[in-house]
């Protein structure tokens, strides 16, 4: 794809109403950056602002458990809401942010979820109970010397057999895969960038995809698969790179006239309507649909066929027809300009029945993701 006619980012980001591809992911990018206070609360753990929300809302500001649940509405709570979300849409944000051990003084042993998927007090309740420094960070608990951890117990008293010595050895075989450096590089690390800080496009991003199918404001357009849809957005906008298009973007191309008929010069009009050959697919979708073609065609006019209908025209149809033709439009479209780059790109001259197979075979697909 040309950099110059792809949607820009602020497009993108706007919402259908407006003109844009909606796709959820203003819902995504909102997520992402309420998540930015989740990774702050870990890592600035020192400051001022992050010692008050602990002392409301608890260690890490209540975000190390999906179930907490503040007493006072306000951005905290919506901030605290952002594991359940995220969780909901396929992203376990708890586990994402992964503690770095490092020589263990800046891990609490108990209570920092530093092993596994939650902290040990929860998963070891009766050793922890016997803990007589509750507090105590992971280097207090283990020293390495030749190389060989060894753990440093403080009991109460002696551990029972039974229920407490089960729980020593499930904590002990946890431990062993334990590793421990010594430098100080301990604390957070976001495990979907590879530098492990957080950024809000990593989340975003795997956010976006999640959301998109499942965003109430895309429905509207879930007939067609996702990669339709955002060609129909460009063609909308003039945005593809016909060879006018490219020639005024001072482009050198050998000819700027149609690769079919070699008649035209090739505008978007031109390459999606006009062009003798697609005027023939268009006929035969219109047909096959049992759709009264318009008599004066332009992309405007094919793109809101089924919009602009009249409301007692619309009631001909049941609504789910109406969706699905206005499915099979954005796919014809997406067909002409596919056999066209395959003519340009490949040398192919794909046939009008070629097209039209695709057609039925593309919104076949698009249908399938809806009805499962
Ligand atoms: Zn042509």
């Amino acid at each position: 794809m040309n950099r110059l006619f792809s949607p820009s980012t602020v497009d993108v980001t706007m919402i259908i109403k407006s003109g844009g591809l909606g796709f959820g992911s203003l819902k995504a990018y909102n997520l992402a950056l309420l998540a930015k206070w989740w990774w702050r609360v870990r890592v600035d753990k020192d400051s001022l602002w992050a010692d008050v929300i602990n002392d409301i809302h608890g260690n890490l500001g209540g975000t190390k458990d999906l179930s907490y649940m503040p007493k006072f509405k306000g951005m905290w709570s919506s901030i605290s809401k952002v594991g359940q979300e995220a969780t909901d849409l396929g992203i376990p944000l708890i586990s994402s942010f992964q503690r770095r051990v490092g020589n263990g003084e800046s891990i609490c042993f108990w209570d920092d979820c530093w092993l596994g998927s939650s902290c040990l007090s929860h998963m070891f309740s009766r050793l922890f109970e016997l803990e007589t420094d509750k507090l105590c960070n992971l280097k207090e608990r283990c020293s390495i010397s030749d190389g060989v951890v060894e753990w440093k117990w403080a009991w109460r008293r002696q551990i029972r057999s039974g229920r407490e010595q089960e729980e020593l050895y499930s904590l002990l075989s946890m431990l062993g895969n334990t590793y421990l450096i010594n430098d100080n590089s301990g604390g957070w690390r976001w495990s979907m960038e590879s530098s492990g800080v957080y950024s809000v496009k990593s989340l975003r991003d795997a956010l976006d995809e999640k959301v998109l199918l499942t965003s109430s404001e895309t429905k509207w357009s879930s007939l067609v698969p996702k990669k339709v849809y955002v060609f129909i957005w460009r063609a909308q906008k003039d945005r593809l790179p016909t060879r006018l298009n490219l020639d005024k973007r001072n482009i050198d191309l050998d000819s700027l006239v149609c690769p079919f008929c070699e008649d035209s010069c090739e505008d978007l009009e031109h390459s999606l309507i006009a062009c003798v050959r697609v005027k023939i697919l268009w006929e035969k979708i219109f047909l096959w649909w049992n759709f009264q073609m318009p008599a004066e065609i332009n992309i405007h006019v094919l793109l809101n066929f089924v919009s602009d209908m009249s409301d007692d025209k619309k009631k001909m149809f049941h609504p789910f027809q109406l969706k699905c033709f206005e499915a099979v439009i954005f796919t014809v479209a997406w067909v002409i300009w596919n056999a066209r780059n395959q003519k340009i790109f490949s040398g192919i001259n794909q046939t009008i029945e070629w097209c039209f197979r695709e057609v039925q075979d593309t919104h076949f697909v698009g249908y399938q993701v809806v009805v499962k």
